[in-house]
């Protein structure tokens, strides 16, 4: 419990930071970008144009992603299915796996109900699924389940069941020394290709929503993400949900 205070506590200062550096250095790429595109338009500037052009791109992307991960997000906090979210999904989650992964989803008979927001949810299972794709290049199995489980999340709550969310790959898998990080803000094996909030930002959304999130791994054998949430009651009125201001990390 103390290491999540101290990790969720991390999280928001390193937040803020990174939101109010983002904003200003995104105001300044547009700047950058603009007179790139003036320049392609005058056709000058050649392949150094070009090079400018896409590190800008790639640093507006990544400041995209610092203020995803850094904002206040005004959120829908509704009670959803998650097996209705991860079927509107599928196509998109076969876009980003491509043709060379066998994607197979086995979702539990009944409904899930989770006390959520739709669209951080969705930021989850697509942070997990890129990640498997990514620990994929030769190709390989991605299984995306769900099911209740008969124990609560944390040990000490009400004694309601949980629902789980599994997502397994067969790929690279991690040593012990990454699988240990990999939650950590700015932590990624990728290089240049990686910005290492992916992970930070699940973690921070399921742990906002009150759930937990663990991570099975082993070199050479592949990666297996379990994320708990509780079940919560069905809901009667289906849209009926309230709009809330929360901030990323409440203990
Ligand atoms: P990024 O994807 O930008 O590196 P993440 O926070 O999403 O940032 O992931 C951090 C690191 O965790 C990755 O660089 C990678 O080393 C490791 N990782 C995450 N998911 C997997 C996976 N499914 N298989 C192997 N390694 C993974």
């Amino acid at each position: 419990l103390q290491a999540h205070l101290l990790q969720s506590q991390k999280l928001e200062g390193i937040g803020r930071l990174a939101g109010g550096v983002a904003h200003d250095f995104n105001n300044l790429l547009t700047v950058i970008l603009g007179y790139c595109e003036l320049l392609r338009m005058r056709q000058r500037g050649g392949t150094e144009l070009e090079e400018i052009n896409n590190a800008a791109r790639r640093a507006s992307q990544l400041t995209r992603q610092l203020l995803a991960f850094s904002r206040r997000q005004v959120l829908h906090v509704e009670t959803l299915d998650l097996n209705t979210l991860i079927r509107g999904l599928h196509r998109m989650l076969r876009r980003i796996v491509g043709e060379d992964v066998g994607l197979t989803t086995h979702l539990a008979e009944e409904q899930l109900w989770v006390v959520a927001d739709f669209g951080q949810l969705e930021q989850v299972l697509l942070n997990l699924v890129g990640n498997a794709r990514d620990a994929m290049p030769a190709g390989g199995s991605l299984r995306i389940a769900t099911r209740i489980i008969d124990r609560p999340v944390h040990a000490e709550s009400s004694g309601r069941p949980s629902v789980e969310l599994m997502i397994q790959d067969n790929g690279v898998g991690m040593a012990e020394e990454v699988r240990s990080r990999i939650f950590e803000p700015f932590f990624t094996t990728k290089g240049d290709a990686g910005t290492g909030l992916g992970l930070a930002t699940v973690y921070g959304i399921v742990t906002q929503t009150g759930g937990e999130i663990e991570c099975d791994s082993a070199p050479g054998a592949g990666t297996t993400f379990r994320v708990f949430l509780p079940l919560a009651q069905a809901q009667r009125e289906p849209s009926a949900g309230a709009s809330v201001s929360r901030h990323p990390a409440h203990g």
